[in-house]
């Protein structure tokens, strides 16, 4: 009998209500909560198909001692007896916790009070770190305490929305929804800032294709221009903000940069419309100076008195679900739980909620000096939960060489295999999404329930249960005794009366008394209102601070020339763990593109298509090329999404420098010194198979999901090896070697098709879709497997724009040839874009396209 469960999106920051249908053993239909204040019935692509991605698949199901299966008690006495022993050893700083947005509040809470309040190491730093740590060290430098002063209602009745550093369209896509709307109803200014084109900026009012950093350069020019005409609200300045001595005299004027007419335009949005929220994301804190930037965007709110009021403030958004829960109860390692510091009357009142005489005596290390500390001996043993810092964290050559140094990496995740989890000596599995029991808190201070939809599989447990367990063995088990994630909340939700008494703003003590009915029925509520610091800042004075802030010098390297930025993908998440289960999902990107300016690639020799291999001080990666437009002149851009496990050679982030922003700790993934270059393969292919392919030794490969199987491509030096890729069975095989043109196909026993094979010198290859949907069926006659398209020709669908209803650039295009001039009658002539929205940008972009080409005809 479907049942429907009320939970929230795994995904991202925006936390998305989801109304999810049991249908069967695993099973779900997925479907948008209309009472979710977050999203309102709207989901993105992500959400929309998150039903693709609970199944069994690569999930580890039962605990892991080196390669040998476990029992519990085995693995959890392992991981307390190395612990302790590591501990009494080397002391409680030789131990360190790496956690993850993904946990629940609830495992966040109990691994922190673990670590910090009875190992005694401020030694637990989270993923969030190379999120929006910088973020939340501006808020704490300007308001006193990290608080997000808005929320999404502003955004509906804002006049003007910034976005820094955000693809909006493509991240957060159901903000993007929501700002649609207003734009729609009240006529909502748009400007984006951002080094490059993309999908959002298109959509945009006013395109500011600022330098990569030249952030902070262009928030103190706009403050100076604002102040320059009369707009710096000095009343307001004199209540309520502290201004440090030649603080406006020190604001530089406009910055070269920016052609004059642009920053004109932009000074008369700002100066025009007093209802503004600034957005901003990781373009802006994955930076050397994220913390100023933060900094340079909330000085000018402040100044203006632009907070605080309805339709106004600045707006970080975060990245992961639970982000803002980690930041609540203690995840960075600068921070204590409930927003308290290491001050001693701070850490008194905790360690006395605690009932503890081990609290740590100060921050322990942020993440990517952690991993500096395994690599170098002073850590000794590392639990990861529910991350994969061998793929996310930047110079991941050298996070190998530490995990592979250190004695002890205990993982918990929910997949068996991770780029990670190869490094791990004992791994222990954990609750997916659809399984766990907890709260998150969204972008806006929302807390929303994650309820569970189906029985834990195999032995997987919770991760709070697992931290408790752990616990318990090391002697602490009085203080860890929680019978539910019920419990952990409440306990939590009575800490946080701690933090008035310091000043602080954040207070759920009212849910103290949450009952375990209560806590299953609970419904999203916002923590703080509308306006939390609309009555005081949490300083000493009760007032905010102006920071003076200045722009950062990029220094040249002559050896690596161009500027590289990595960032996502509108259908991929992270490290792909989840997403790249998903067929429909795989279609948008199948591999990591590196965008490149059309001058540059006719300059350095690259062709659209071809292969390059970008090259960094810390590593390469090779990438098939984007001839984009839409990228700066001397400046790259590729995802961070891809792994080993599955491509060859596209992990993105071995190429990042671990340099970090020096307030925040965090770490910067743009603006790196690159260079960029052609790779000549041999040959060319594209394999679809049954089973998971793991291509060893080839110059470039690089898989993803279809229904039924996985399609992979392939280039390579000298001649193919179709044997070491291809598996058993009856073998079809066509070839022409004076086009180096070679085709096999496999059948089963049945004839079915189990994996098929094409390879060319030309760069002539048939459709892949068609190949790929052949997979398991017995239809196709042999010539067809081995021409790779049916005796009957079909129109091709081009490269799919809108995954939920498969329909593909071709499709628009001719819709568009046939007179629908809008995204609304492209939408009604052949569904794109109709369900949840996120392929609209890239509808408009063709239908641009279309248009002009049409008008060209026309002439
Ligand atoms: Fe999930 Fe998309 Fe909503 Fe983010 S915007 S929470 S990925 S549905």
């Amino acid at each position: 009998m479907p049942r429907t469960v009320r939970t929230t999106c795994a995904y991202c920051g925006v936390g998305c209500g989801i109304r999810a249908t049991v249908t069967g053993d695993r099973e779900v239909q997925i479907a948008g909560d209309p009472d979710h204040p977050a999203n309102h019935g709207r989901l993105c692509s992500k959400g929309t198909h998150l039903g693709e991605t609970v199944g069994l698949e690569g999930r580890l199901l039962h605990p892991m001692i080196g390669d040998d299966r476990a029992s519990w008690d085995e693995a959890l006495d392992q991981v307390a007896g190395r612990l302790r022993a590591c501990i009494a050893e080397h002391g409680p700083d030789s131990v360190a916790f790496y956690v993850s947005g993904q946990l629940l509040t609830e495992d966040y809470y109990v691994a922190n009070k673990l670590m910090k309040g009875f190992i005694g190491s401020g030694n637990i730093d989270t993923n969030s770190r190379l999120c929006m740590a910088s973020a939340v060290a501006a808020h704490v430098r300007a308001f006193g305490e990290d608080v997000v002063p808005v929320s999404y209602d502003d955004l509906d009745a804002a006049d003007l929305i910034l976005l820094v550093g955000s693809n909006t369209a493509w991240c957060h896509p159901v903000i993007w929804q929501r700002i649609e709307k207003a734009r729609e109803r009240r006529g909502t200014k748009l400007v984006v800032i951002d080094p490059r084109r993309t999908e959002t900026a298109e959509q945009a009012d006013l395109h500011v294709p600022i330098a990569p950093d030249g952030d902070i350069a262009l928030f103190n020019a706009l403050l100076a221009e604002m102040d320059a005409r009369g707009l710096v609200d000095r009343e307001y300045l004199e209540r309520n903000l502290e201004v440090p001595e030649g603080f406006f005299e020190n604001l530089a004027p406009p910055v070269g940069d920016i052609a004059a007419a642009k920053f004109r335009a932009l000074g008369d949005l700002v100066a025009a419309r007093p209802r503004m929220v600034t957005l901003f994301s990781q373009g802006a804190n994955q930076s050397r100076s994220g913390t100023d930037k933060g900094n340079a965007i909330i000085n000018l709110h402040l100044a203006m008195g632009r907070i605080n009021r309805v339709g106004t403030g600045p707006f970080s958004i975060t990245g992961q679900p639970n982000a803002m829960g980690g930041r609540e109860v203690g995840g960075l390692a600068n921070m204590l739980a409930c927003h308290l510091g290491f001050s001693e009357p701070e850490r008194a009142d905790v360690a006395g909620f605690w009932n503890t005489d081990r609290l740590c005596t100060g921050p322990g290390l942020k993440a990517v000096d952690m991993f500096r500390a395994v690599h170098d001996g002073r850590i000794k043993f590392l639990w990861v939960m529910a991350t994969n810092p061998a793929v996310s964290l930047p110079d991941t050559g050298f996070v190998r060489e530490a995990l592979a140094r250190c004695p002890t990496v205990v993982v918990s995740d929910v997949i068996a295999d991770t780029d990670t989890g190869h490094f791990a000596h004992i791994r222990l599995p954990a609750l997916a999404w659809g399984e766990k029991d907890g709260t998150v808190t969204n972008s806006e201070r929302r807390i929303s329930r994650q309820r569970p939809l189906f029985d834990a599989p195999g032995e997987a447990r919770a991760d709070w249960r697992i931290v408790c367990d752990v616990a318990a063995r090391l002697g602490h088990g009085a203080a860890f005794a929680f019978d539910g994630p019920g419990a952990v909340f409440r306990e939590y939700a009575a800490m946080t009366a701690l933090a008035p008494r310091h000043g602080k703003v954040l207070d759920l003590s009212p849910w103290t008394a949450t009952t375990e009915w209560h806590y299953a029925t609970l419904k999203p509520f916002r923590w703080g209102g509308e306006h939390p610091l609309a009555r005081r800042f949490p300083t000493s004075s009760g007032k905010a601070r102006l920071v003076p802030v200045t722009a950062p010098v990029t220094a040249n390297d002559p050896s690596f020339p161009l500027r590289l930025n990595t960032g996502r993908y509108r259908d991929q998440w992270h490290t792909m763990t989840r997403t790249g289960l998903s067929p429909t999902l795989s279609q948008h990107r199948r591999e990591p593109l590196v965008e490149v300016h059309p001058r540059d690639a006719a300059a350095l020799g690259l062709a659209a298509d071809g292969l390059a291999r970008v090259v960094t001080a810390y590593g390469a990666a090779i990438y098939r090329v984007q001839i984009e437009p839409g990228q700066r002149r001397g400046e790259l851009f590729v995802p961070m999404h891809w792994t080993d496990t599955m491509s060859g050679a596209g992990r993105s982030n071995r190429l990042a420098a671990p340099d970090v922003d020096p307030v925040s700790g965090q770490p910067g993934f743009k603006n790196i010194a690159a260079w960029i270059e052609p790779v000549a393969a041999d040959w060319r292919a594209f394999l679809v198979t049954r089973d998971a392919p793991a291509p060893d030794g080839l110059l470039y490969w690089v898989r993803s999901r279809v229904a039924g199987g996985w399609l992979t491509e392939l280039a390579g030096e000298g001649a193919i090896d179709a044997e070491a890729l291809l598996p058993q069975g009856e073998r079809l095989e066509v070839a022409d070697p004076s086009k180096g043109m070679r085709r096999l196909a496999v059948r089963d026993d049945d004839g079915a098709l189990v994996a098929a094979l094409y390879v060319t010198r030309s760069g002539d290859l048939p459709p892949r879709e068609w190949a790929a949907g052949q997979l398991g069926g017995t239809a196709a006659a042999p010539a067809e497997l081995l021409a790779g398209r049916p005796m009957t020709p079909q129109p091709s669908r081009g490269p799919i724009v809108c995954v939920c209803h498969g329909v593909g650039a071709n499709d628009i295009a001719e819709a568009a040839c046939a007179g629908a001039a809008t995204v609304a009658a492209i939408g009604s002539a052949t569904a794109a874009g109709t369900n949840c929205g996120s392929c609209r940008p890239a509808i408009a972009r063709l239908l641009e396209t279309a248009l002009t080409f049409e008008a060209e005809a026309a002439e």
